[in-house]
């Protein structure tokens, strides 16, 4: 046993950051990598890549989601993959000016729930091409893929279909088929 009362942690050249002396703030690095699996919606991003929108429709009661869902919220059957149209409408839409880390630096951004003929939910997407003046319920706009994939939701956005410039006077939103 070595007994060494004059003993001493190592100095480093390193300081810290400080922001703030009352309070203290500090600044301290933190990373991470975060392996994620897309498990069952794995279809969903593969079809990204081949210009395809996937919904799923339900096997027992037809209830036809415009997102990947493996069990119907309906029934609670099981559900198949099912081909979206790529041309829809805006049921909503609204502008960010705030976002995660990730999107801050892109706002202020456009984001719309697209409706499509014969699908009985909604889908949500960033629109392009227009700006929030522009956007108004009923808008017929077209999904549009990235070349490059992220493999990430984003890799599918929308823009207005052409001519889709005019508002409509006083007329309502269609109507979505109810089941
Ligand atoms: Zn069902």
């Amino acid at each position: 046993m070595t007994i060494d009362p004059n003993a001493k942690m190592e100095e480093t050249q390193e300081g810290t950051e400080v922001y703030s002396f009352d309070p203290l703030i500090v600044k301290s690095h933190y990373e991470i990598d975060y392996i994620h699996s897309y498990a069952q919606d794995s279809e969903f991003f593969r079809a990204l890549g081949k210009k395809k929108l996937l919904g799923s429709k339900c096997k027992k009661c037809g209830y036809v989601f415009a997102t990947p869902r493996a069990h119907c919220m309906e029934c609670g059957a099981e559900t198949t993959w099912y081909e979206l149209p790529l041309e829809g409408r805006i049921h909503s839409y609204t502008t960010c000016y705030f976002g995660s880390e990730e999107f801050l630096p892109q706002t202020p951004f456009n984001l719309v729930l697209v409706e499509f003929d014969g699908v009985d939910s909604l889908f949500l997407g960033r629109l392009i091409g227009a700006s929030q003046e522009d956007m108004y319920i009923g808008m017929p706009v077209r999904a549009k893929f990235r070349r490059n994939l992220k493999i990430s939701p984003t890799d599918v956005y929308f823009v207005p279909m052409p001519g889709s410039d005019k508002k409509p006077g006083k007329k309502t939103a269609p109507k979505r088929r109810r089941k």
